[in-house]
């Protein structure tokens, strides 16, 4: 899967995309290379500045609302430039790639739940769109430059970077070749295997822990009765 993730603020990606999983599992572009890379990777992740796409002398993207009101709007001919610019140089480039899935990320947007990341996992390239200051104007929304707004919960944060990394981190789960052979993203909350539900508790060494002991079907050995147990403790 290929990801373009546009944004005000790519430092800000340094570190969730940059270590563990990830960094395993992806290559990371984040100086606004658009050409494609030739490497064996699962994921690639390339990031765009949205500032290169700016007006004028100063690269503005943002201006004050009509009508009045705090703070500022990121302005749509610099957001239709930026998405467009990123579709065409790669549609071009690469013959695989035609329809990128466009998400813009707003707490207005459809709350992200498992379900919806299975379904994005299928997509073969993602473009994101990161708001900041107080959004976007609408029209990039109605003139059909984004597919879907995604919210990752009823609250506000400051931009749509930190909803970017979830996303991303979620999704890649869902990549064949991004968990190794020990982790799987199959039998775990929310998945459908488990009904949707929420996992049952684990345990490790040691047996007791200052009195806790770990419940005695886990340490039977008799699969039916864990796996009941399992079941039976699903929330
Ligand atoms: N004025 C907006 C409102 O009241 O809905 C909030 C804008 S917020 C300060 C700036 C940006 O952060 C948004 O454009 C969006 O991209 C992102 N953002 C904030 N909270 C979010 C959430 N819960 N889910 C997804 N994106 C969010």
């Amino acid at each position: 899967m290929r990801i373009d993730v546009i944004t005000l603020f790519p430092a800000m990606f340094q570190g969730p995309l940059t270590e563990s999983i990830l960094r395993r599992a992806s290559s990371f572009a984040p100086d606004g290379a658009t050409e494609d890379r030739q490497d064996d990777k699962p994921l690639q992740i390339y990031l765009h500045d949205l500032r290169q796409f700016g007006l004028g002398k100063y690269h503005q993207v943002d201006d004050s609302p009509y009508g009045g009101g705090a703070g500022m709007l990121m302005r749509v001919d610099v957001i239709a430039k930026a998405i467009e610019e990123v579709t065409e140089k790669l549609r071009m480039k690469n013959e695989d790639l035609k329809i990128p899935h466009r998400i813009y990320f707003s707490p207005r947007g459809k709350k992200l739940k498992q379900a919806k990341v299975e379904k994005l996992a299928k997509n073969d390239w993602l473009i994101l769109l990161c708001g900041h200051y107080e959004g976007i104007d609408q029209r990039v929304i109605d003139g059909g430059w984004i597919d879907e707004e995604i919210s990752i919960g009823d609250y506000v944060l400051t931009g749509g970077e930190l909803p970017a990394m979830v996303l991303i981190d979620a999704v890649s789960r869902h990549i064949p070749g991004v968990l190794g052979k020990e982790a799987s993203a199959h039998e775990e909350s929310f998945s459908a295997s488990l009904g949707r539900k929420k996992e049952y508790p684990h345990y490790t060494r040691p047996e007791e822990f200052r009195g806790l002991r770990v419940p005695d079907v886990l340490l039977s050995g008799h699969h039916g009765e864990i796996e009941k147990w399992r079941k039976g403790n699903l929330q």
